[in-house]
């Protein structure tokens, strides 16, 4: 089972300001845990340590009971799966985005992960169908759009492990809901971290952490949460 665990973590980019301190908390294997707090509260430094971008200096971070530092970054990174708030495509087919990171994937996997992102349709529509140019050639398609095929890669990829952060705060509130709702049942019986802003899009996370300079100041349910107001 795919644990995992932040014991005692402590970061910082510079000495002279630390970023998280003493940071403690665990996500069962299967559930979604969500961090909220303001901006600059160190929420994506979190994940970044989390997809061993940085190494932490103080406690440590387990997956499955292993220290990630005591595996190499190409096995810590793939099994997790990072949908980004701002998703970055290349400039090329729908296909190619979504199996991008999976050489060999073949085109049914991929119609698959669209399917399971519920873009399938979508491209099956479209007059060139999977071949459908992502950005400045043929067919641009939308922020909503992008956000699902970063979505189908992530899918396609199934890691036992999934980051979304801020995943969906670029979006306009339509779009918003519809890919939350896809967000959520990608994490069904994953191991989840949502990076957040607003408790609101994170009802039923297992358990809520509240960070605030870089510090875990409060944690919950979301009912826990609101009752502290
Ligand atoms: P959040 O995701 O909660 O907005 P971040 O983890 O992005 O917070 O940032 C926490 C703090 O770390 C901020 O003050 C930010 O300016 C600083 N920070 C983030 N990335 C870097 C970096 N690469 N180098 C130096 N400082 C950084
Ligand atoms: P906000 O706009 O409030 O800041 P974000 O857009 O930053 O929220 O991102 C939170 C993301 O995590 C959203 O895309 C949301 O769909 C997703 N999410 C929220 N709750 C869950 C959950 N329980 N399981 C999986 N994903 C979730």
């Amino acid at each position: 089972a795919w644990t995992v665990r932040f014991e005692h973590v402590g970061f910082h980019y510079d000495p002279a300001r630390p970023i998280l301190r003493d940071v403690s908390f665990e996500i069962p294997a299967g559930k979604t845990v969500a961090v909220v707090g303001p901006s600059g509260a160190g929420k994506s430094t979190l994940a970044r340590l989390l997809y061993r971008f940085y190494d932490v200096q103080q406690g440590r971070i387990t997956i499955a009971g292993q220290d990630i530092r005591a595996v190499t970054q190409a096995s810590v990174r793939q099994a997790i799966g990072i949908v980004p708030q701002d998703t970055v495509l290349f400039n090329d087919t729908v296909e190619y985005n979504i199996a991008y990171g999976r050489t060999g994937a073949s085109r049914a996997e991929v119609e698959e992960a669209a399917r399971a992102a519920r873009i399938h349709d979508f491209i099956a529509s479209t007059p060139k169908g999977y071949q459908t140019m992502v950005g400045e050639r043929g067919l641009k398609l939308s922020g909503g759009e992008k956000q699902r095929v970063a979505i189908a890669r992530t899918l396609l990829k199934d890691p036992p492990i999934l980051i979304f952060d801020e995943a969906t705060s670029a979006l306009d509130s339509a779009n918003e809901r519809a890919i939350q709702a896809e967000l959520r049942s990608a994490a069904q019986n994953k191991t989840t971290l949502v990076i957040a802003h607003r408790l609101s899009t994170v009802v039923d996370a297992h358990e809520i952490l509240v960070m605030e300079g870089g510090r875990i100041v409060e944690r919950g349910t979301h009912p826990e949460l609101l009752a502290l107001g």
